[in-house]
């Protein structure tokens, strides 16, 4: 029988570290459903239209080495306002949550729209300066030239987007076991995610 874990929070908390690392432990596969938003992204600012852009989605489109900028991410959060965007990328996610060796997928409306039977519904946040820093060490040590000030700003826009959008906003499930990572390690919000799932096994 497959097991779903359902990992949702806000842009940077954190989700794609801990999911990962989850996944490696369990030896389950990994989905970032972001990955999806940004990859139809790409394609609308590539001058595609964002509904056709979902529904031509292709696996291979989410290897585009370009996804990770604030720049697509942004566009990622205004095209994932769109209903009929969403809807067609729901049967490729819940066909990836049906894997026979277990899933763990991350994004932000996994354990309220997409697998809402999942067997443990994770929301993993952190304070926006919190993630603000942590988005901004990992673009600038890439080389990106961009302020602290920028990063916090965008983080709080496309959190303000998600949170409020009428189809499938960020919020945590009734029943999601909320992890704060503004003051854990990684190791420690890894701990703290199997101990949940070790306890729902
Ligand atoms: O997780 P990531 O920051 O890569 O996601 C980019 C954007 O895609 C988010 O800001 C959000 O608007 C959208 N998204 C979504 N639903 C998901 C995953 C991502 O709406 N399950």
């Amino acid at each position: 029988m497959t097991f779903v874990v359902a990992i949702d929070g806000p842009a940077a908390a954190g989700k794609g570290t801990l999911s990962k690392a989850v996944a490696a432990h369990f030896g389950f596969a990994h989905l970032d459903t972001g990955l999806l938003y940004r990859a139809v992204a790409a394609k609308v600012l590539a001058g595609a239209d964002p509904v056709q852009a979902a529904r031509t989605l292709d696996a291979v489109d989410l290897e585009d080495g370009t996804l990770r900028t604030p720049r697509v991410a942004q566009t990622a959060s205004e095209v994932a306002v769109i209903p009929d965007v969403r809807a067609a990328l729901v049967t490729f996610q819940r066909q990836f949550a049906m894997r026979a060796d277990g899933a763990v997928l991350d994004g932000r409306d996994i354990g309220t729209v997409i697998c809402p039977q999942a067997d443990v519904k994770l929301f993993v946040t952190a304070s926006p300066e919190c993630r603000a820093q942590r988005r901004f060490k990992e673009l600038t040590d890439k080389g990106m030239d961009i302020t602290y000030d920028t990063v916090l700003a965008d983080v709080k826009e496309r959190d303000e987007r998600d949170r409020t959008r009428a189809a499938a906003p960020l919020v945590p499930a009734d029943d999601a076991v909320l992890i704060d990572t503004s003051d854990l390690t990684i190791d420690a919000a890894v701990a703290a995610a199997i101990a949940v799932i070790d306890r729902a096994r």
